[in-house]
C-alpha cells in the first residue's frame, strides 16, 4: 500500500491527532453541548456514532441520518471537523452529502470483506478519493484481515488512509473490554510504516479510569493519535456509558500526557544499546548452553527409558526463578513466560531426541 501522509490532512499541527466526542449522537442538544464544551477544550475533529452496531436488537441502535444534520450545525457553529462510523453503502452516500469530513469503519464491519468491498465501491463511485478513512481493527486478532480491509479501500483509489487499534474480543470476564494485543499494531506498523495508526482507549479498556493510562501508553509507543470517547452527560449516555468521559475530564486527562518526540536525538542513547547488544548476545549464547544440556538430559531419558517430562520438576524450576526473579525487581508473571518459552523449546528437543534412530 502506498500511502499519502493522512495526518496533515486531517490535523495540520505536529501534536497528535485527537479525535472525541460522544459514542452516540444521542439528540441535537447533547451532541451540541458536548461539541461546544469540546471546542472551547482545544479539539478541533468531532466523532460520533450515527449508525451503532449492538450485538443484541434492542439496544439503542443510533438516531440515524437526523444526527448527521446535528453534525452539520456542530461543525458550523464550533469549526470543527467530523467524523462517523459508516457501515453500508447507504450509511457511506448520506456520511459523505452531509459533509462527513472523515469517516471510519467500525470492528465489526473491517472483520466483513463484503461490506468492506460494498464501502469501497461506494466511496469510488461518488468520487470521493481524498476523503480520510480510518480503519479500526476487526474484533478477532486477525491481522491480515484488518490489512485487507484497509487494501480494499486502498484499491478503490484513495489513500488517506488510517488504522484505528480498539483492541480484541476475548471470551470471559479481563481487566480490559477488549483486549490490546499491541504486539498486532506494532507489526502492522512494522509492514507499512507510513500508516498512521491511532488508538482508542476507551474501546480497549471499556472504563473510564483506564482511558489516560492506555492513552499514554499508546503515545509511548508511538502511535499518531486517540480516538476518545466523550460525552456531556456520561451517567446518562444511551451507549457505552462506563467509558464516556466528559469534556473536562477529557481536558485533565490530555494535559497530562506526556507526548514523546519520534524526532528525538539518539546520540545519549547509543553507550546503553551498545550494553543492549552485548547482553542480548551473552543472552543467546547461555539459551544455546542450556538447550545443549537439555539435549543432553534428553539423551539420558531416552537411554534410561524415562518420559521427557517430570511435573514435579518442572513446577520447581517455575517456583525457584520466579522468585528469584522477583527478588531482583522483576515481574512475576514476565518471568513465567519467558520460562515457559524455554521450557517449551527444552521439550521438543528431548522429544526430537527420543524420537531419533
Ligand atoms: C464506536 O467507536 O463507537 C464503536 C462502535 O467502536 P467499535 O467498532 O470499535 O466497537
Ligand atoms: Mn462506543
Amino acid at each position: 500500500m502506498s500511502l499519502t501522509n493522512l495526518l496533515p490532512i486531517i490535523d495540520n499541527s505536529t501534536n497528535p491527532i485527537i479525535i472525541a466526542g460522544p459514542c452516540s449522537a444521542e439528540s441535537e442538544d447533547q451532541l451540541l453541548t458536548t461539541a461546544a464544551d469540546l471546542a472551547a477544550n482545544g479539539i478541533k475533529i468531532l466523532r460520533a456514532g450515527i449508525w451503532k452496531p449492538r450485538t443484541k436488537p434492542g439496544g439503542f441502535e443510533g438516531v440515524g441520518k437526523v444526527g448527521l444534520s446535528w453534525m452539520a450545525k456542530a461543525k458550523e457553529l464550533y469549526g470543527l471537523k467530523t467524523a462517523t462510523e459508516v457501515a453500508t453503502r447507504q450509511h457511506t452516500i448520506d456520511a459523505v452529502e452531509a459533509g462527513i469530513d472523515i469517516l471510519w469503519i467500525g470492528a465489526r464491519t473491517s472483520a466483513n470483506p463484503f461490506a468492506m468491498q460494498e464501502i469501497a465501491d461506494t466511496l469510488a463511485e461518488l468520487k470521493v478519493l481524498d476523503i480520510p478513512v480510518l480503519v479500526k481493527n476487526p474484533v478477532n486478532p486477525d491481522l491480515e484481515l484488518w490489512i485487507g480491509a484497509l487494501e480494499r479501500i486502498h484499491n478503490a483509489g484513495l489513500r488517506h488512509l488510517g488504522a484505528i487499534h480498539r483492541g480484541f474480543s476475548a471470551y470471559g470476564k479481563h481487566l480490559y473490554r477488549n483486549l490490546p494485543q499491541w504486539h498486532i499494531p506494532i507489526e502492522l506498523r512494522r509492514r507499512f510504516p507510513t500508516l498512521p495508526i491511532i488508538c482508542d482507549p476507551s474501546h480497549i479498556g471499556g472504563k473510564r479510569e483506564l482511558v489516560s493510562p492506555l492513552s499514554q501508553q499508546a503515545l509511548d509507543m508511538g502511535f499518531h493519535g486517540l480516538i476518545i470517547e466523550s460525552h456531556c452527560d456520561p451517567d446518562c449516555a444511551l451507549s457505552d456509558k462506563g467509558q464516556q468521559v466528559t469534556p473536562d475530564v477529557l481536558n485533565y486527562i490530555l494535559s497530562q500526557l506526556v507526548i514523546r518526540d519520534p524526532q528525538g536525538s539518539t546520540e545519549g542513547l547509543s553507550q546503553l544499546r551498545h550494553q543492549i547488544d552485548e547482553l542480548d548476545t551473552e543472552l543467546v549464547e547461555l539459551l544455546a548452553k542450556r538447550m545443549r544440556v537439555s539435549r543432553e538430559i534428553g539423551q539420558y531419558k531416552k537411554e534410561h527409558r524415562m518420559p521427557v517430562l517430570q511435573m514435579g520438576r518442572h513446577d520447581e524450576i517455575m517456583q525457584t526463578r520466579v522468585n528469584a526473579a522477583k527478588e531482583l525487581g522483576m515481574d512475576g508473571d514476565f518471568m513465567k513466560t519467558v520460562l515457559q518459552a524455554i521450557h517449551e523449546e527444552s521439550v521438543r528437543q528431548q522429544i526430537e531426541i527420543l524420537n531419533k534412530r
